[in-house]
């Protein structure tokens, strides 16, 4: 027997007119290269992307078709995303940080046919102009006072396009299992490999991450995305945001900019604040130097690479702000796990909250996780059994854009190969020890580089640490510290290589530690493990 409730397709679209309708003078701060301080409402952003999905309507889009983003987080981007998904065209956004050649690879593969674009990024545009000859039209995002002065063929401005068009526009009916956006793994390894979200798959994410035990929205929180919307959707926050009714706070070009963020917190009264840990680095750093307190902060979701320690505890202690991490991937629309607080576990001394805290989080309703070994044997939930991590749920994909299977990324019976590597424990609080492919294979046994990363970091004169493995004759492969010190100097050998003394298992001590000035980071900011083994692939580790 069916159930007799309505089948209503789950639209992008209908976010929009919800948030029109409910919270449509709920405020939008963003910062543009135009203008350092935009403001407007939920209900001109909705009108506006209305325009825009007449406009592109005008130009010959047609649903299916691609049109790219190159742009950081601001209101234009915002409405691109409503514009372009909800009028049933696919918003493909780019990590302006990709190289060039990743940058035609992805735009010949996605076959985009329009590319917004902020005016910053068209030089981007011009030096790969003759390789993407499939894309019919750049639109510079600003108005015609500050178009660019630019060869480019067929460069419209966003603001003359929009000028053209009245807000009259009724979205389409969809298919909710249309897709609705495109982004591309940054790819360390090979190509990079795009990911197609639908409507179905992405409000289903936004229904999960603004529960309580996830992101935790309302209508009364001010957000700040620092997580950009050219990845991964800067984790579904436009889309939640929206549903939640909360008011958004978009840092433009400023999301490094540790004083910026520090000031837009404060202006806005920004209550949550979402970014990996590179970010938040910068943020720390400011207010300890500035002698500033964010006071008005009361939550901030971590995630996109292990959270050190002292971060948590950073947050916690000197801003009494609460850092949940979480853990997903572009694969997952991100979000996987939270690490909220769990009924039971109030008991739990201040050291053993901190503890939990560095755990990746709990799956969130919707994804299934389990561990297996090489053999393919599934692993216990016990906090110690470790195994590669595997995921199923509606907002994960099922295939990569156009590789039909042949990524071999899933299992036969349908589980997703996250490329993780974790413990789950009696609680369901899983634990990334590491990528598969940085996991360090000591005498047949595995060191967690990211547990030794984040012991390092703990370290006061630590500014950001790696651990990678290095061959070993004996042992196959041995850890190598490398450490960006907060003062050149600052730190002794052994003074570091000690502090790992009764923090984690002798035999995972590194042998050695390398002082560097950076660290090589990826498009998303994470440490590119990969270039440190290649500029480490010969190092010889001490004797003794
Ligand atoms: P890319 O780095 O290719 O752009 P993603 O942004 O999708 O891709 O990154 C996903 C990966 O980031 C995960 O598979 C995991 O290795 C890492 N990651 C994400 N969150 C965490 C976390 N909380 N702790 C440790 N690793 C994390």
């Amino acid at each position: 027997m069916q159930g007799l409730m309505m089948d209503m397709p789950l639209l992008i679209s209908s976010l929009a007119e919800h948030a029109a309708r409910f919270h449509a003078g709920r405020e939008i701060l963003a910062v543009t290269a135009d203008n350092p301080e935009h403001r407007y409402t939920f209900s001109d952003a909705v009108s506006r992307s209305k325009r825009l999905a007449k406009a592109l309507q005008a130009l010959g889009l047609e649903q299916g078709d691609r049109v790219a983003t190159i742009a950081w987080n601001d209101h234009r981007h915002l409405e691109i995303y409503y514009g372009v998904s909800g009028s049933g065209l696919v918003c493909h956004t780019i990590n302006p940080r990709l190289f060039p050649e990743q940058l035609v690879f992805i735009i010949n593969h996605a076959e985009d046919r329009f590319i917004c674009v902020d005016p910053m990024f068209v030089p981007l545009l011009e030096a790969i102009a003759d390789k993407i000859s499939n894309v019919e039209g750049i639109i510079v995002m600003t108005d015609a006072d500050h178009m660019p002065d630019s060869k480019l063929p067929n460069l419209h401005c966003y603001e003359t396009l929009l000028g053209e068009q009245s807000d009259d526009y009724e979205w389409p009916m969809l298919d909710e299992n249309a897709a609705a956006a495109l982004c591309y793994t940054s790819g360390t390894t090979g190509d990079p490999k795009g990911i197609l979200y639908s409507h179905r798959s992405t409000i289903l994410h936004a229904y999960a991450s603004v529960a309580p035990d996830a992101m935790g929205l309302a209508s009364s929180d001010t957000i700040l995305p620092v997580v950009p919307l050219f990845h991964v959707n800067a984790w579904g926050i436009p889309y939640s945001a929206f549903m939640a009714g909360a008011k958004l706070v978009l840092p433009g070009p400023k999301m490094g900019d540790g004083e910026a963020l520090y000031q837009l917190m404060d202006n806005e009264d920004v209550t949550m604040a979402l970014g990996v840990p590179t970010v938040w680095l910068a943020l720390l750093q400011y207010t300890e130097q500035a002698g500033k307190r964010l006071d008005k902060l009361e939550r901030t979701l971590v995630g996109g690479a292990a959270v050190p320690r002292s971060m948590i505890e950073a947050f916690h202690k000197k801003h009494d702000v609460e850092l949940r991490q979480g853990w997903g991937m572009t694969e997952m629309s991100p979000l996987g796990t939270v690490n909220a607080p769990k009924a039971g576990l109030e008991g739990l001394s201040e050291d053993e909250r901190l503890d939990l805290a560095t755990k990746a989080g709990r799956g969130i309703f919707g994804v299934e996780m389990r561990i297996v070994n090489d053999d393919g044997e599934v692993q216990p939930w016990d906090g110690v059994a470790y195994g590669a991590l595997q995921v199923r749920g509606p907002w994960i994909c099922s295939d990569y854009f156009k590789l039909e299977g042949k990524a071999g990324s899933h299992t036969d019976d349908g589980w997703f190969e996250t490329g993780d590597v974790a413990t789950i424990d009696p609680d369901g609080y899983m634990a990334i020890t590491d990528r598969t492919k940085d996991v360090i294979k000591s005498g047949g046994e595995w060191v967690s580089s990211i547990d030794l990363e984040n012991c390092a970091m703990g370290h006061p004169g630590v500014a950001e640490a790696a651990v990678i493995g290095v061959a070993h004759e004996k042992w196959t492969e041995r850890p190598l510290l490398i450490v960006v010190p907060k003062e050149e100097g600052g730190i002794e050998k052994d003074s570091m290589l000690d502090w790992f003394d009764g923090k984690v298992a002798s035999w995972w001590k590194p042998d050695d530690v390398v002082f560097v000035s950076e660290l090589p980071h990826t498009a998303t900011g994470k440490v590119k493990k990969i270039e440190l083994r290649k500029q480490f692939a010969d190092y010889e580790l001490p004797t003794s």
